[in-house]
């Protein structure tokens, strides 16, 4: 509404429903965050810097903090803005959602939920509940990075990626998902295939960056053409990568 996209003829207030907002961190491998839980709480929040170092990274980046203080994880997520962190970073993390109208409720996979630019798989009489994510495993590291023309505006290109690595130090699984990259957020299953079971070394890394040049497809604006958004997916994903790949390391 903010941006003029849309003028409801109604408007349903959904800040009541507190049993929606907070993050819940259950003593398993998996952790829930409430439609309702705003950025800023989410940022506070001493789970998310434990458990989810992919958001914690890229909370900041997510406009400024005065639209942090309302905004809304549910929120976000149900806008699904191709340019927007958080669909990336959910897509990245294979988490999932829960949906729920008045005939039930259904979990929706994150590559399943996000369907194109400002569309998602939750049908007209659907509420979007709780994203359930999972907790950073032993011997991960994660990175996210994004290029925008000032601080707060929506990025040009974000990367996002997590690393996880074997007893021999080989990547036993990446994940590599990108925003403003294409339709919707990208998740570029090539290049993170392409690391399994090798060294995170130079070329590999090299080698993920250029697949992930080939699997997006950005829409170009004012700001930037779409070769140099490709250029920028190119270089973030190899610092990105770099950086995982280091701090994987470090907590091996
Ligand atoms: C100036 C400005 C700068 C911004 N910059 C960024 C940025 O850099 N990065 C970024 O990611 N975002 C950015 N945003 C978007 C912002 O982060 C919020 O995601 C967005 O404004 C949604 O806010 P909200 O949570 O209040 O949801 P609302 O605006 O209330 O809702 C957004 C849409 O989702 C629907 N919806 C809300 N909650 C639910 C639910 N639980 N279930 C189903 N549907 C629901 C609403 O009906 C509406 O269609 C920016 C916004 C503004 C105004």
């Amino acid at each position: 509404m903010n941006f003029r996209l849309t003028q409801p003829a109604i408007l349903i207030d959904i800040n009541p429903l507190n049993e929606l907002a907070g993050v819940n961190n259950g003593a398993g491998e998996r952790l829930r965050v409430g439609a309702l839980t705003r950025y800023r709480n989410l940022e506070r929040d001493p789970a998310t810097a434990q458990h989810l170092p992919l958001i914690a990274e890229a909370l900041p980046h997510i406009a400024h903090p005065q639209i942090r203080n309302r905004g809304t994880i549910g929120g976000n997520l149900a806008h699904a803005d191709p340019a927007s962190e958080m669909p990336a970073i959910v897509l990245t993390l294979g988490g999932r959602l829960r949906a729920q109208s008045a005939k039930g409720e259904r979990w929706i996979d994150a590559a399943d939920f996000f369907v194109g630019a400002l569309t998602t798989a939750l049908e007209p009489d659907e509420m979007l509940m709780e994203v359930e994510l999972p907790k950073a495993p032993p011997r991960s590291g994660a990175c996210f990075m994004e290029m925008s023309r000032r601080r707060g505006d929506f990025a040009i290109i974000g990367v996002a990626c997590t690393v996880r690595l074997d007893d021999h130090g080989r990547c036993a699984e990446a994940r590599i998902g990108l925003c403003n990259a294409g339709d919707g957020p990208v998740f570029a299953t090539q290049a993170a295939r392409s690391l399994a079971g090798r060294a995170i070394g130079k070329n590999e890394i090299a080698e993920a960056a250029k697949l992930v040049q080939s699997e997006i497809d950005p829409g170009g604006s004012i700001h930037a053409s779409k070769e140099f958004q490709r250029h920028l997916a190119g270089v973030l994903t190899m610092r990105a990568l770099t950086k995982a790949g280091e701090r994987a390391r470090g907590s091996a």
